[in-house]
């Protein structure tokens, strides 16, 4: 996004071809933000984002909730909209006293009735609308064309290239799993025998979370290509041969064709792990047995997981998002797989 996108214009054109023409520059928020809201009537939500850290020019924006593009001036905000207009009427009211201001005059009182007469031109310009733009929740810089843009929710299209972030949001999320299990290195296990598996457990919680999310929502904003639309929403990626089978129903594809089968089977393992963890206190019992072949599985004794198996976990599953994202979207740049983001997505 240029940098001269910030500044809108109003233009007004009479009759006689008098031309009155303003640029207007919107303010940023503390953060350098500027609001935007999506001129899709039927979405109306609201995001900002930070001219001139995008493409260099964009003739079109888009909605990162609902993907709506449109010419790039429409997204303006109902308070950005009063704002303009005000500081407009300010200086057309400017303009037409200017333009009076010859005809005044002033007839001082003459004759015997002593009448004077004079025409002064005062005029007060309506107040300029200020207004505050929202505290958002998600701040994003696209890994495509390095736009700083903030929304509601995690996931969202790019304002400026269009680009979906699920997967960015996937490689991030894996990241932070990762670092949460290398902290149980840093545990000391004298002091809290059980925190640091606490940790590895938290992480391949986190891992499994990220993914679903990512799963989830890549096949969300692609239902429109699969055979049965109004099923999409209910597909999970907590089980991974579950999802697996209903990807490839619903959209011809296979979620494990980019993975060794050593791989594929070790993150199915993983999942089975995690599954275990979340319902059953990390205790092996039979359901596992037949569907993890794990050999150092005992019923009755609790799973192992190392810091090693989030690594190679978190390597699979982002080769695994990585075909995800450009089966389903061929046209697309491929996402990076070595997950590389220009910057981290946080809280506010
Ligand atoms: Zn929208
Ligand atoms: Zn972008």
């Amino acid at each position: 996004m240029n940098d001269d996108d910030r500044a809108e214009t109003v233009t007004d054109e009479d009759e006689d071809a008098t031309r009155f023409q303003m640029r207007i520059t919107l303010p940023t928020d503390e953060n350098g933000y500027t609001g935007r809201q999506c001129p899709d009537p039927a979405c109306q939500r609201y995001f900002k984002v930070t001219f001139g850290t995008g493409l260099p020019a964009v003739a079109q924006s888009y909605c990162p909730y609902c993907g709506h593009a449109a010419e790039a001036d429409r997204f303006l905000t109902p308070d950005q909209r009063a704002y303009v207009l005000s500081i407009f009427e300010g200086e057309v009211t400017n303009y037409l006293a200017d333009q009076l201001k010859p005809y005044e005059f002033d007839m001082p009182p003459t004759g015997p009735f002593g009448i004077g007469l004079s025409l002064k031109i005062e005029t007060t310009p309506p107040p300029i609308l200020h207004y505050l733009e929202e505290q958002l929740e998600t701040h994003v810089i696209c890994a495509n064309c390095t736009l700083r843009y903030a929304i509601y929710g995690v996931f969202a299209y790019c304002p400026d290239c269009g680009i979906h972030n699920s997967f960015q949001i996937l490689q991030k999320n894996l990241e932070v799993a990762e670092k949460i299990a290398a902290s149980a290195a840093q545990v000391d296990s004298d002091f809290d025998p059980n925190l640091a598996a606490q940790l590895i457990a938290n992480a391949l919680q986190a891992q499994v979370s990220a993914f679903d999310a990512f799963g989830r929502e890549t096949c969300r904003i692609h239902a429109a290509q699969a055979t049965s639309p109004d099923k999409v929403e209910n597909l999970s990626f907590q089980n991974l041969p579950g999802a697996q089978k209903r990807v490839q129903q619903f959209f011809n594809l296979d979620l494990a064709a980019s993975t060794p089968p050593d791989d594929w089977q070790f993150a199915c393992r993983c999942f089975q792990k995690r599954h275990l963890l979340a319902h059953k206190a990390g205790v092996i019992d039979e359901d596992y047995v037949k569907r993890a072949n794990d050999p150092q599985a005992i019923v009755g004794h609790k799973i192992s997981l190392t810091p090693d198996e989030i690594t190679r976990l978190a390597q699979i599953l982002s080769l695994m998002g990585q075909h995800l994202v450009q089966e389903l979207t061929p046209s697309a740049a491929a996402p990076d797989p070595t997950g590389e983001t220009p910057e981290s997505e946080s809280r506010e």
